[in-house]
């Protein structure tokens, strides 16, 4: 089976003692769980990608920074390698255990340290779940934007590793641009601070390099992250229609009018089906797509902008338009689509969620090739994405049972994540690579371009001891997997012409 793990990495790492490593571990701190048992070790597993499996070496639950330290000390004298562990709810599997290695797991970072509604900050631990800091800072008339769908588990350390996106990306952005500072370990013990309080800070850049770096070059063991006043209004409206295309071409339409709504979202027909079997939304069943478009700013502006997106969308086709009466309907038209993963769990026995991002006028041409695709597989696909920020999230819906159909998932995923390169996309959005991409990393990327990303993980972590296998291919596993070259940033695709 091809979604096994990399015995090239694991296998090739020195074993350790077992015994007397976990004694040395357990010797560092007394208030520090390191669990080791097998059937402690089995829920660790996986993470959300749960079609990899290993069993970690042992899990460390740490609760502070000096117990991190010490374990990543410990480990970089003894070569054990480290895979660090938010909430586990990661779709790429960067969180999956090597069998020689430590999960350090960081759920006892949970502690919300400081909000300071005058500087419109929250300091954080990294095991704090993304909503939670929402919740935090309400009483204060404050928010943090970015909103994983996820937010209601995920945990804020394991939004820096990813540069974790949502629905109101679109217009607030990404983990990224929403973070000030972040203090790291490193491989070595030592604790850096990147960032700063003040939005620039001396030197280079390296908290956006360090944002989406996927646990490889150190430990995230706290977080200030911006908080942005709660808008004045907020309206959201359901646009639906009878055609893919048209509903993907008015996204676009929105944009260029002038237009950044709050969130931009469309689901496909299979998705609207499940999601309101599953919530009851009120989504049309028998809508092709609809869109999901929310507004939010000065209460005169959100009205102007509102009549503005509703005549445009009635222009490009829309054949119902439904604005959310009041709150409850608004978080009742979210609600399905923040369960629309789930919702697709209750209709097929597993799903595989693709990640990949393109230029928005490319959204017709490549739902086109994502239909044509699934038919030749014979699998199908639910799609529900964030359509303003281009960012595709197509489900393939299969069978793990089934001999043979995981294999086809995996063909028919890599073909749909090929086709985003081809138009000028890219093999992520906001999931990341982690172990799942690495081999599309190789398309994506030039043989000179991976070798930097090399030389920046060389430059925190020498010894490769954290994360390795994940994010950056070998060359060698890059000229393995076959010789596909990008140019000026877009692929040889023939088949790009038929849709
Ligand atoms: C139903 C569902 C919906 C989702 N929707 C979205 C979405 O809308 N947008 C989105 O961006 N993602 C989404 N995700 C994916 C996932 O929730 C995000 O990637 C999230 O940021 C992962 O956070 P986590 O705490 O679960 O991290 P984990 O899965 O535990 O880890 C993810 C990565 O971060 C690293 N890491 C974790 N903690 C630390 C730390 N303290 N220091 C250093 N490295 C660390 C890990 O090594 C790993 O590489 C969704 C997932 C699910 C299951």
């Amino acid at each position: 089976m091809s979604f096994t793990y990399d015995e090239r990495i694991d296998g090739a790492l020195p074993a350790v003692d077992r015994e007397a490593f976990i004694a040395q571990l357990t010797s560092l701190s007394p208030t520090m769980e390191v669990l080791h048992e097998r059937e402690d070790l089995r829920p660790y597993e996986c993470d959300g990608l749960s079609a990899y499996r290993t069993v970690p070496l042992c899990v460390v639950l740490p609760q502070t920074v000096d117990e991190v330290a010490a374990v990543l000390r410990l480990a970089a004298s003894r070569g054990v390698p480290v895979v660090a562990r938010g909430a586990g709810t990661g779709l790429s599997g960067g969180a999956l255990p090597l069998e020689k290695g430590i999960l350090l797991v960081m759920a006892k970072f949970n502690r919300i340290l400081e909000i300071d509604a005058d500087a419109g900050t929250a300091r954080v631990q990294p095991g704090v779940r993304n909503l939670a800091i929402s919740l935090a800072a309400a009483p204060h008339g404050l928010y943090y934007a970015p909103d994983p769908s996820s937010q209601i588990a995920c945990s804020i350390g394991g939004n820096v590793a990813e540069n974790a996106g949502g629905v109101h990306c679109l217009k607030y952005g990404l983990t990224v641009h929403n973070i000030l500072r972040v203090e790291i370990v490193t491989i070595d013990g030592e604790r850096l601070t990147l960032g700063a309080e003040s939005l620039d800070s001396p030197g280079f850049d390296l908290l956006a390099l360090f944002t989406g770096s996927e646990g490889l070059l150190g430990v995230v063991v706290e977080v200030t992250v911006k908080l942005l006043p709660k808008p004045q209004s907020t309206k959201m409206l359901m646009a639906s229609f009878d055609d893919v295309e048209a509903a993907g071409n008015a996204v676009g339409q929105i944009i260029g009018a002038g237009i950044i709504p709050g969130g931009l979202e469309m689901m496909d027909s299979l998705a609207i089906r499940a999601a309101e079997d599953f919530i009851h939304a009120g989504y049309p069943v028998d809508a092709a797509a609809i869109l999901l478009c929310e507004l939010d700013g000065a209460a005169g502006d959100v009205d102007e902008d509102m009549e503005s997106v509703s005549t445009l969308l009635s222009h490009a086709g829309a054949t119902r338009i439904l604005i959310a009466r009041d709150e409850t309907e608004r978080l009742r038209l979210w609600a399905g689509r923040k369960n629309a993963f789930p919702a697709v769990g209750r209709i097929s026995p597993d799903y595989y969620c693709i990640d990949g991002t393109i230029p928005r006028r490319e959204l017709p041409r490549v739902l086109n090739g994502i239909t044509a695709f699934s038919a030749e597989h014979g699998l199908r696909v639910a799609n529900v994405f964030h359509a303003g920020d281009g960012n595709l999230h197509p489900l393939i819906l299969f069978d793990a049972n089934r001999p043979g159909e995981l294999e086809r998932t995996e063909a028919l995923a890599a073909r749909i994540l090929e086709l985003c390169v081809a138009v000028g996309g890219s093999i992520t959005g906001e999931h990341g690579v982690g172990r799942e991409k690495i081999n599309q990393m190789c398309v994506q990327f030039s043989n000179d371009e991976i070798e930097f990303f090399h030389a920046v993980k060389a430059a925190f972590d020498p010894a490769r001891l954290l994360n390795p296998g994940k994010n950056i291919p070998t060359l060698h596993r890059c000229a393995e997997f076959g010789g596909m070259h990008v140019h000026h940033g877009k692929l040889p695709f023939p088949e790009l012409e038929r849709f």
